[in-house]
């Protein structure tokens, strides 16, 4: 009894996969009723353009880089590769798409989940 009761006092409750329906029935802001909605997974991409920001000539152009070399800064591996990860789970971002005027709307609150499965 006592043990249910912790269990359920927990906030951040960790779901390991979280299964979602294609579609739902869902409150529309611009039709301003319940319509039939999509639901999409949105990833976090790549960014786009030639611009890079981790650039040693743009770093230099910054005036963050002096002289020659790189100061030991820009020849390693990807943060990924030697930093440890602290967390498992990602913050599930779900978009909502009406069939009625097809505009786009993404959930407020994101809840932690390993894995999004859209059947
Ligand atoms: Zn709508």
């Amino acid at each position: 009894m006592l043990k249910l009761k912790l269990l359920a006092s927990q906030k951040t409750l960790v779901v390991l996969s979280m299964k979602l329906p294609k579609q739902t029935n869902r409150f529309c802001p611009y039709c301003n009723k319940v319509t039939e909605q999509k639901i999409k997974e949105v990833k976090t991409g790549s960014k786009g353009g030639t611009m890079k920001h981790g650039s040693l000539i743009r770093a230099k152009l910054r005036g963050l880089n002096r002289g020659m070399g790189n100061q030991g800064r820009r020849s390693r591996p990807a943060v990924s590769k030697y930093k440890r990860k602290t967390k498992a789970t990602k913050k599930a971002v779900v978009m909502y798409t009406c069939k009625e005027c097809n505009k786009s709307k993404t959930n407020k609150k994101g809840r932690r989940v390993s894995k999004l499965v859209i059947e």
